[in-house]
């Protein structure tokens, strides 16, 4: 009697223990907007990544150069550069899984291993936002990654004459496992009396289709319900590697032709798309049978390093965009499309400006009475701990005054982008968790005063 009383207080503890920690968590987590203007913001995003497409080989304003320093073929393309195209941005670093590690955590020196870390990517942030991650990848996806999401179509080998696709379905909204079960088993159609280029070329195109079903999908069957879909196509980096250098620029004209789908599904549904990829491809000289980006020569080339970055979304500025940029910059410009606050845990990248309005977010360790003013007139006013005021004129200036009981702070802000601005008290412990603290104290010794009574 005596032994199981005391195995099933500790349980009890920890079940109400668990409760708490949920209770404060939801607390924490819900923020708080004010929308300032008429804003166009996007619903959802596709994150659309092509395995190395180098941006030399279809950016109008470059020309790609082999290894030996001659000029080599250009695609040409009518698709790929609509909306917000930024000219000069690189991968630190020109390989596979750590170039897609960078994209997810906007850190340059982003590795497999801290993609799986808490608050590092922004799947992360989108999910806390209410947003479901969905994916479709060819290439790119790892273990840490496929757990980021809610559920991902994937290929688990390189293969495209023996190609195995697979599911993982963590929390997906209904429907979405057969819809992507249908697609799994669509493959075949895709590549059957094909081979060499048209394979290639099919293989993408069956990623790009799924792609397309799945955000289609999304609108129609759970219109209230944000996502952000990521897609790798990985036929273009298999066909840089294996084919060689006449292949890889005609590959690239057929996904020209072939996002076009997509492109129109993102424009008519309100989906941000940034079309992007992990890094670029290099070949030895015109008609080199191999390409290659990650080792020896290939790598220091600016054919390997430079991707394109092409943003269309209601809310961005059309037209190209001047200035070096990093590949770690594309995540914050990910989340301030988006309008979520760049709480990225490890990021270095900066946001891109794209977007044709500022939105200020504020993160408080407690309640405050937030204000905003502009030329001494307040502008808005609410509370909490985590606030958007989105929706502000680009290149103004504003003052955020922020009041609790014992505490008031004063912020001047200029909004060439959105700011993040966090209010600390200083205290070290902010009130919520004192709270929590005192209640998880209370169980515990109310279960270990009951242990007592049952010994007694
Ligand atoms: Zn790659």
């Amino acid at each position: 009697m005596l032994s199981a009383g005391i195995m099933r207080i500790p349980m009890k503890n920890i079940f109400l223990i668990t409760i708490l920690f949920f209770t404060f968590s939801v607390a924490v987590s819900g923020a708080s907007e004010i929308k300032l203007n008429d804003i166009h913001r996007p619903e959802s995003a596709i994150l659309f990544i092509v395995d190395g497409l180098g941006s030399s080989y279809f950016y109008p304003e470059l020309i790609p150069y082999g290894v030996d320093g001659l000029e080599i073929s250009k695609a040409v393309t009518g698709n790929l550069t609509f909306g917000a195209r930024i000219i000069d941005i690189k991968t630190p670093i020109p390989s596979t899984g750590q170039a897609h590690s960078v994209i997810f955590t906007g850190f340059s020196g982003a590795n497999e291993e801290i993609v799986g870390y808490p608050d590092a990517t922004i799947y992360d942030i989108t999910r806390r936002h209410g947003f479901v991650n969905l994916a479709v990848m060819e290439k790119g996806d790892f273990q840490t990654l496929r757990d980021e999401q809610d559920i991902i179509l994937f290929a688990q080998n390189n293969s495209i004459d023996e190609p195995l696709i697979s599911i993982q379905a963590n929390k997906a909204p209904s429907g979405v496992f057969e819809l992507m079960y249908d697609w799994k088993m669509k493959l075949p159609e895709y590549l059957e009396k094909k081979k060499d280029m048209e394979k290639y070329s099919a293989y993408n195109k069956w990623g790009i289709d799924a792609a397309n079903a799945l955000a289609g999908y999304m609108k129609k069957n759970h219109p209230a319900q944000r996502f952000l879909l990521t897609v790798n196509v990985g036929a273009i980096d298999s066909g840089g590697h294996n084919l060689g250098e006449d292949d890889y620029y005609r590959l690239i004209e057929y996904l020209d032709r072939d996002m076009y789908p997509l492109y129109t599904t993102a424009n008519e549904n309100n989906i941000a798309l940034f079309f992007t990829a992990d890094h670029g491809m290099s070949f030895a000289a015109k008609n080199a049978r191999r390409g290659g980006h990650a080792s020896g020569n290939y790598a220091k080339m600016l054919e390997s390093l430079r991707i394109p970055l092409v943003i269309m979304s209601p809310n961005t500025v059309s037209g190209t965009i001047e200035g070096k940029f990093n590949q770690s910059d594309l995540a914050p410009t990910l989340m301030s499309v988006l309008d979520l606050p760049n709480s990225l845990a490890y990021a270095d990248g900066k946001s891109i400006n794209v977007k044709n309005y500022a939105s200020i977010f504020v993160k408080a360790d407690k309640e405050y009475s937030v204000s905003l003013w502009n030329n001494g007139q307040k502008v808005s006013e609410t509370s909490g701990s985590e606030l958007i005021f989105a929706g502000l004129p680009l290149d103004t200036n504003y003052t955020l005054k922020a009041v609790s009981a014992d505490k008031t702070h004063e912020e001047r802000l200029f909004l060439d982008s959105d700011k993040l601005v966090r209010f600390d008290s200083g205290n070290g412990i902010d009130l919520r968790g004192i709270v929590a603290i005192i209640l998880i104290l209370v169980v515990i010794i109310g279960g270990l005063l009951i242990i007592k009574r049952i010994k007694d």
